[in-house]
């Protein structure tokens, strides 16, 4: 009963950000999956460890094997849910290396054919959109690209796969 309270209680943080479950699609006891704000390719969403660390060495083993462990089972499902063939799987680990939310996570990117003119430009448009999205969030404090309709409604949709 306890842990059946707890569980409905669950809040999600990616970083400093309060995400609403409605936004996430997929959990486990040490990581969850939730849409993105503001997606590159179809279906690109994010998986993290629910314990709100900034660096991938900071994860312990359970949590490095249960994030991968999701990580693969979230890429498979869409990759075929979204009729893709293959998937580019990252982590951008330090703001060096563009890191712009400071909590670990993987980007999962359904890819298909010719979804990118040189296929590397995805590494590239995944850089440019968090610029942009850091000014916005610099000026505006505001985070609204997709409305929260929509991303609610994309992981309803992601999550009757699991
Ligand atoms: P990175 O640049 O690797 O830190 O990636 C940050 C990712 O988080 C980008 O794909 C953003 O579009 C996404 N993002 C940032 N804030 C939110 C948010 N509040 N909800 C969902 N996705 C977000």
């Amino acid at each position: 009963m306890e842990s059946h309270r707890a569980a409905a209680e669950e809040v999600y943080y990616f970083g400093p950000y309060k995400i609403e479950k409605n936004e996430v699609f997929f959990t486990t006891e040490l990581s969850f999956a939730l849409v993105n704000l503001r997606p590159v390719v179809p279906g690109h969403v994010l998986v993290c460890p629910k314990r709100l660390v900034k660096r991938f060495a900071d994860l312990t083993a359970e949590e490095t094997t249960d994030l991968w462990l999701s990580a693969q089972k979230i890429g498979s499902k869409l990759e075929s849910h979204l009729k893709a063939s293959s998937l580019t799987l990252s982590i951008q680990d330090g703001p060096e290396a563009g890191q712009t939310v400071p909590h670990v996570h993987i980007h999962i990117l359904p890819r298909k054919g010719g979804d990118f003119e040189k296929n590397d430009e995805v590494y590239d448009v995944i850089d440019i959109k968090e610029k942009e999205l850091k000014e916005k969030l610099d000026l505006d404090k505001e985070r609204k690209d997709r409305t929260t309709d929509e991303m609610a409604e994309e992981a309803d949709e992601f999550r009757a796969l699991f």
